[in-house]
């Protein structure tokens, strides 16, 4: 697969834009806040109907403006062949926000000019972005670890892609119900069997599947750091559940369930010769290969998993990364379609550069 192109209507900061990308490296330069990072975030909505950088999608739309649409195209080779004009099958991705005045907003997908459900467009392209933010998969809440996991899995798998989706709007509902029964001091049972048959079916998935993804990160040969993941897992059962009612009304949440998971790093440290939370013990630079080394598991699974290769996306990751690491990830660029921004194109070094396309956001300007 190879992502060709991409444009923007009211997306951030562009207005319109369209750009085309070298089927092996592209390299997007500019200084601070000329829409790089927007631009691999664009990119990665086309591949997961989802923001990497907001929940919230109304933030995507352009200030003032209504509708916003992401298009892109993607090409396949349908014949392996080293002649150039070996037939290709393209696929045209779609996504459009718009708000309404009233304050409605409506969300829409499209694969080929075809309206689809957002669990559906996903996987046409697979993406994985690599960015300094990716710290947080390590340092930060376990917030951020549990969406790893659901971004590797629903790149993957339809099935979990269903479930989490079921499992979270299934959540949102119970906790309404929950809410009521806070205030209104009433709780008819009848209500809750059907969610809590929802959030068990669909829990149960998710972390049956979560925790085969852990298992095949803690079995894969480490290429730069070794860690072990622990899946410190919240069980959801009829009689976990049970065990939780009364807690549950008291917080107005649902107690228990993959929305409560964590999952623990640790490494052995070398004073102790134990493994230690990474989290708490480890140094930045060790959080940060440890975070490298989640993305290249990201990259592997989805190499076995898919019948495409993923097109990496790396958001100014030359400048925190060592020289050693550098040439790490520059190794990966050499296998995979990659995309990459920077503010200085002397973080890449001469020697890389020559083979690489160049978009220099300042001349589009
Ligand atoms: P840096 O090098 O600092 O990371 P960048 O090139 O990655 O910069 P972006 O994060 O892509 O910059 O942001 C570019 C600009 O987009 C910012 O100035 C931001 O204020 C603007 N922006 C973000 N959201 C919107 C929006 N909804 N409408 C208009 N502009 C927006
Ligand atoms: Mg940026």
């Amino acid at each position: 697969m190879v992502f060709k192109k991409i444009s923007l209507q009211n997306f951030r900061n562009y207005t319109k834009a369209e750009f085309e990308f070298s089927p092996s490296t592209t390299i997007i330069v500019g200084p601070n806040a000329i829409g790089k990072s927007n631009l691999l975030d664009a990119i990665y909505l086309l591949s997961t109907g989802k923001s990497n950088r907001t929940d919230k999608d109304i933030q995507l739309v352009q200030f003032g403006k209504e509708v916003c649409r992401i298009g892109g195209k993607v090409s396949e080779v349908l014949r392996v062949s080293k002649v150039s004009d070996a037939p290709e099958e393209e696929t045209d991705l779609e996504v459009v926000f718009a708000q309404s005045p009233t304050g409605f907003f409506q969300k829409k997908y499209m694969v080929n000019g075809v309206s689809k459900r957002r669990a559906d467009f996903q996987g046409k392209m697979s993406v994985v972005e690599f960015s300094p933010l990716d710290i947080d998969i390590v340092a930060g809440q376990p917030g951020s670890r549990r969406k790893f996991l659901d971004e590797v899995l629903e790149q993957i798998d339809i099935e979990y892609r269903n479930a989490h989706v079921s499992y979270t709007k299934a959540i949102r509902q119970r906790n309404a119900l929950l809410e009521q029964v806070q205030k209104s001091g009433i709780r008819n049972e009848k209500l809750f069997i059907y969610w809590n048959e929802l959030v068990i079916k669909n829990g149960q998935i998710v972390t049956a599947k979560r925790e085969e993804f852990i298992e095949y990160i803690n079995n894969r040969k480490k290429e730069i750091f070794d860690f072990t993941l622990i899946y410190d897992n919240s069980i959801i059962s009829e009689e976990r559940l049970l065990q939780y009612k009364d807690a549950e009304v008291g917080a107005g949440v649902t107690l228990v369930g993959p929305h409560r998971d964590e999952v623990i790093i640790k490494a052995v440290s070398k004073i102790s010769k134990s493994l230690e939370e990474v989290k708490y013990f480890g140094s930045r630079g060790q959080q940060r290969l440890v975070s490298l080394e989640l993305k290249l598991s990201q990259i592997a699974i989805i190499d076995e998993k898919m019948e495409n290769q993923p097109l990496l996306l790396l958001d100014d990751v030359f400048s925190e990364l060592d020289s050693s690491n550098i040439d790490h990830v520059l190794d990966l660029m050499n296998i995979y379609q990659t995309i990459a921004t920077t503010t200085h194109k002397e973080f890449i070094g001469k020697d890389s550069l020559g083979q690489m396309q160049m978009i220099d956001l300042t001349e589009q300007k």
